[in-house]
């Protein structure tokens, strides 16, 4: 329901791999040019795929900066390097893991204790540059100013690997893994929920459903959202954390969204639209210091409808609109409207296009949908913020408590986002793996390992 962008398409080719498939197989990936529209108060900004019409554009409105851009971004690609290779891929149990002097050496590359926001200014002025290039970071859940200049290797993954797309919509994605999951045994069962983890012996023993019904395991890798499962679906005495250590976390922005049918198209959109046609300053102080709903807030569309006929009927635009908010609001009665009647009339505005009259479908989702339909605390929507203090091993961890049960997914390591949640859920299972291994717990006639989410 959510991801829209697909980044970082090695990470993708690498899980495919991994089993035996091929991405580009599975997927009809195809890469966007423009990688997306930026929407200014004055004028729209279409930002090229290809990097050196990408500096043309940037020397255009900053003389200098074209140059820049590449120092920039040879900057991002050693970091990119450095934290995919290196540190993405650890366990994180422990500070010990990145105590080699190899990983030391490295990680003083990472600039993590610089400001994302004084490393930009480094090298561009131009206030629309700036803009462009610190939005890859505004999802990881904090101010510039507070996110470490590691992220720039997020300029790297946007500008230099692209920004692509699988025809037929995300959710192809997901088949693609489901298929080659089953070609290797995997079972699925859907529609279920879990309601207990099982303990037996100090061990995990596998999980209940909300019907009653058992499912035995050796070893159980959880991919719900972290504090659902630690604080309501296992035993206090095997939580490692407690609420007050919860209610100190920094979640990222939660979202308010909005999915859009419209029976006619809509010139000038394309497949990602950035509306930075007010200032993010006051917006994001509502995200991250007084958590208020925002006044004027800049937000994005996705027309994927621009690229891939298959998402609508011919002739319609299909359209999801995203607000970034504070996590943990509430709602309040008619504020939905409010905001979808500022959206689709500051959108009319820019395109120069009648959209109301033409509005055939409309359906909102924010925290109390995510608190239902995924049991998010708080409502987040990309789990905790990237922030210095809950980076690598100072995030949740893990491995639980409970032996035999591991974490995975948005609100352990690596962190947010569909390639760190998939890089996840793959050491998650090594762990679970070795685990199985050291404990020699697995029958064959046990089922040895289930996953929840
Ligand atoms: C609106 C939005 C836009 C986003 N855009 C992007 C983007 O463009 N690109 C990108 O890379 N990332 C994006 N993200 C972030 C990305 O989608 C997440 O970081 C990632 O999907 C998290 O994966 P996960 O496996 O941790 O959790 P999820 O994908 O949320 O999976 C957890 C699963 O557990 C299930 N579950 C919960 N409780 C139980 C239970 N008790 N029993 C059984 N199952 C349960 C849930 O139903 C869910 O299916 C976006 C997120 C949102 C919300």
């Amino acid at each position: 329901m959510g991801p829209s962008w697909y980044w970082m398409p090695d990470v993708f080719e690498e899980y495919f791999t991994k089993f035996g498939a091929d991405v580009h197989k599975e997927l009809d990936l195809v890469r966007l040019d423009p990688s997306y529209k930026v929407w200014f108060d004055d004028a729209p900004w279409s930002v090229a795929a290809d990097f050196e019409s990408l500096k043309s554009q940037f020397e255009a409105i900053e003389p200098g900066a074209a140059a820049q851009l590449e120092a920039f971004m040879e900057e991002a690609r050693v970091k990119y390097a450095i934290g995919m290779g290196q540190f993405v891929r650890k366990t994180a149990h422990s500070p010990i893991e990145f105590a080699q002097a190899s990983t030391l050496y490295n990680a003083t590359k990472l600039t993590l204790f610089k400001s994302f926001s004084d490393h930009v200014r480094r090298y561009f002025k131009h206030p629309k540059i700036l803009q462009l290039m610190e939005f890859p970071v505004l999802f990881l859940g904090a101010k510039p100013e507070q996110t470490p200049a590691l992220y720039s290797l997020m300029n790297y993954a946007d500008t230099m690997l692209g920004t692509w797309y699988p025809m037929g919509g995300m959710h192809e994605i997901v088949r693609a893994m489901v298929r080659v999951a089953e070609q290797h045994g995997v079972a699925f069962e859907y529609g279920v929920e879990v309601a207990s983890i099982e303990v037996k012996g100090n061990a995990v023993s596998g999980v209940r459903l909300k019907d009653g019904t058992e499912w035995a395991a050796s070893t159980v890798v959880a991919g719900a959202d972290y504090h659902h499962v630690e604080q309501h679906l296992l035993p206090p005495a095997y939580r490692r954390y407690d609420a007050s250590y919860w209610e100190k976390r920094t979640m990222s922005p939660s979202s308010l969204l909005y999915y859009v049918g419209v029976n006619r198209r809509v010139p000038g959109l394309e497949h990602h639209n950035l509306f930075f046609d007010t200032p993010f300053g006051p917006h994001a102080e509502t995200i991250y210091d007084s958590k208020t709903w925002p006044e004027n807030p800049l937000f994005y569309v996705s027309a994927p409808s621009v690229t891939d006929p298959s998402v609508a009927p011919a002739g319609c635009e299909n359209l999801f609109f995203l607000i970034p908010v504070a996590p943990g609001l509430n709602d309040e009665p008619g504020l939905r409207e409010r905001y979808f009647d500022e959206l689709v009339s500051r959108l009319e505005a820019h395109t120069d296009v009648d959209i109301r009259p033409h509005i055939v479908y409309q359906r909102s989702f924010a925290h109390e949908e995510f608190i239902a339909d995924y049991s998010a605390f708080k409502g987040n929507a990309y789990g905790l913020a990237n922030t210095l203090m809950q980076t690598a091993f100072l995030k949740p961890k893990m491995r639980s408590k409970l032996p035999g049960l591991f974490f995975t997914g948005q609100l352990t390591t690596p962190g947010p986002g569909v390639p760190p949640s998939l890089i996840s859920g793959d050491v998650a299972a090594n762990e679970a793996d070795r685990y199985l291994k050291r404990t020699r717990k697995a029958t064959r006639r046990e089922p040895q390992s289930a996953s929840i989410g």
